[in-house]
């Protein structure tokens, strides 16, 4: 796999109501999108800045990966994502290698896209979050 950037970083907040005075309010960032992930128990905002986003993640069910990452962390950085070309190669790829994707298979992410999740211990401590699918604008894609 190769990856030309970071698609965005995650922050896990209480609220991403309460965040966006830092983010939108403060900064000056463009709120793209704001998603519902029942399935997954999320509720995400999208911030643009530049070539990468922000993902705010707030908990909307009690037993979420979330809620639980914020009962024992608090709020802050949960995980950086990288985009890929292909995400099948990219869990291929990383399986070969002896790191420990948390599925074999991708899982669907916010906004259409197909992503999959690497265990901190096998990257150094960081959750790392392979992302195929997002483009920027301008991309014939969408
Ligand atoms: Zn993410």
């Amino acid at each position: 796999m190769r990856s030309d950037r970071i698609d965005h970083i995650g922050v896990a907040v209480k609220s991403i109501e309460e965040r966006l005075r830092l983010y939108r309010d403060l900064l000056k960032l463009e709120l793209t999108e704001i998603e519902e992930l029942p399935e997954r128990g999320l509720k995400v905002a999208f911030i643009k800045a530049g070539d990468t986003r922000i993902e705010l993640l707030e908990p909307i069910a009690e037993n979420s990966q979330i809620s639980k990452f914020l009962q024992t962390k608090g709020e802050g950085i949960h995980h950086i994502a990288f985009h890929v070309d292909n995400i099948s190669d990219a869990i291929e790829e990383a399986l070969a290698m002896d790191m420990t994707p948390l599925s074999k298979e991708p899982q669907d992410g916010a906004g259409g896209t197909k992503i999959v999740f690497l265990h901190p211990k096998s990257t150094g401590g960081i959750l790392v979050e392979l992302v195929e699918g997002f483009h920027r604008e301008g991309c014939s894609n969408g």
